[in-house]
């Protein structure tokens, strides 16, 4: 079946506090919490409370509430750590990856949300 969700994975432990993480913000249906391995100044992860394993299945099955809550999140957090430009930052980038091209590591949708410094060239081969 396609989309099949592990509640192993370590974002699921996270949401279930059998692994410490310190959330920066959360709200109804989304929890943010900084990488552990932060690769920009600032480095968040946003994840939706559900179990959705990558951003298509969310957009496939997460309900409408879900969907906005998650999105609206996003933006609330970039405002929140200072990168937004509504916040006098000066911009973010969000990444998500979806499945074994993608090098995603964690089967639990995330977007990274980078700032703080240049972000740089998009991809590399
Ligand atoms: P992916 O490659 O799946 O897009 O990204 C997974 C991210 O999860 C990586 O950037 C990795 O550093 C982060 N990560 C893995 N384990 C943990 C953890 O236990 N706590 C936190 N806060 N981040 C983690």
């Amino acid at each position: 079946m396609p989309y099949a969700y592990d509640d192993q994975n370590i974002f699921a432990k996270i949401l279930r506090g059998e692994i410490p993480s310190t959330p920066v913000f959360e709200s109804e249906h989304t929890l943010a919490f900084p990488d552990i391995t932060p690769q920009k100044k600032a480095h968040i992860l946003v994840i939706p409370k559900g179990p959705y394993r990558c951003f298509d299945h969310f957009v496939l099955a997460a309900s409408p509430a879900e969907q906005l809550d998650f999105f609206a999140s996003v933006a609330k957090v970039a405002e929140q750590i200072g990168v937004a430009e509504s916040a006098g930052g000066q911009g973010f980038r969000l990444i998500t990856n979806s499945g074994e091209h993608s090098h995603q590591e964690v089967p639990h949708f995330h977007v990274h949300l980078l700032g703080g410094e240049p972000c740089g060239p998009l991809t590399c081969k």
